[in-house]
């Protein structure tokens, strides 16, 4: 898929509603320490349907949501709107939200729909929140500490070839 833009509102630090156009071609994020460039890859993976708040680098899932800060309220939702083209070209809209206490939401082009339905959406091997194509801080030391049999699983899970030695070990079976 292609992510054409994001929108965020009340998500992590971005506590008003933000805006990114996101050209063709290579875009870069820049900013000082504890801007935000982490919490916009977040985002991403959040829309996409991420369920777990460890890596989203909180405790639960309501931690998304805006904290507030000295003389800055906390706010009661949060909302990711990621717009773009589907995979097989399609305009797309997926929107999350999630509300203190209420839990969170989704949207697909207008329509409410299941976090399930999302996880349909995005499940080619290239999208989805556990796409290998999201790479997060501390993931390239990861990669380079690991052991060789991990670090040729992490290979495997990049190339979309993971799944082939299951599928070979129960050839072999039969
Ligand atoms: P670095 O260059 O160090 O990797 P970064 O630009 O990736 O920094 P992030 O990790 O995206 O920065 O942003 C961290 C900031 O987001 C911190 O200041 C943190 O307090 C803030 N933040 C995270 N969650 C929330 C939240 N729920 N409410 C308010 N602020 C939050
Ligand atoms: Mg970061």
């Amino acid at each position: 898929m292609q992510i054409r833009r994001l929108k965020l509102s009340g998500f992590k630090s971005f506590v008003e509603p933000a805006e990114l156009r996101i050209e063709p071609g290579l875009t870069g994020v820049v900013g000082p320490n504890g801007c935000g460039k982490s919490n916009l890859l977040e985002a991403i993976r959040w829309v996409m349907g991420e369920s777990s708040a460890k890596s989203m680098r909180g405790g639960g899932m309501e931690d998304v949501i805006f904290a507030g800060t000295t003389g800055r309220p906390p706010r009661d939702f949060a909302e990711v709107v990621l717009q773009g083209a589907a995979a097989d070209g399609e305009e797309l809209e997926v929107v999350r939200r999630i509300e203190r206490g209420a839990g969170s939401a989704y949207r697909v082009n207008g329509r409410d729909v299941r976090a399930k339905d999302v996880a349909l959406v995005f499940a080619d091997a290239a999208t989805g929140a556990h796409s290998p194509a999201l790479v997060s801080q501390g993931r390239i030391a990861a990669v380079i500490a690991a052991r060789p049999a991990e670090r040729r699983q992490m290979l495997e899970e990049a190339a979309g070839i993971a799944g082939l030695h299951v599928r070979r070990k129960d050839a072999e079976q039969k």
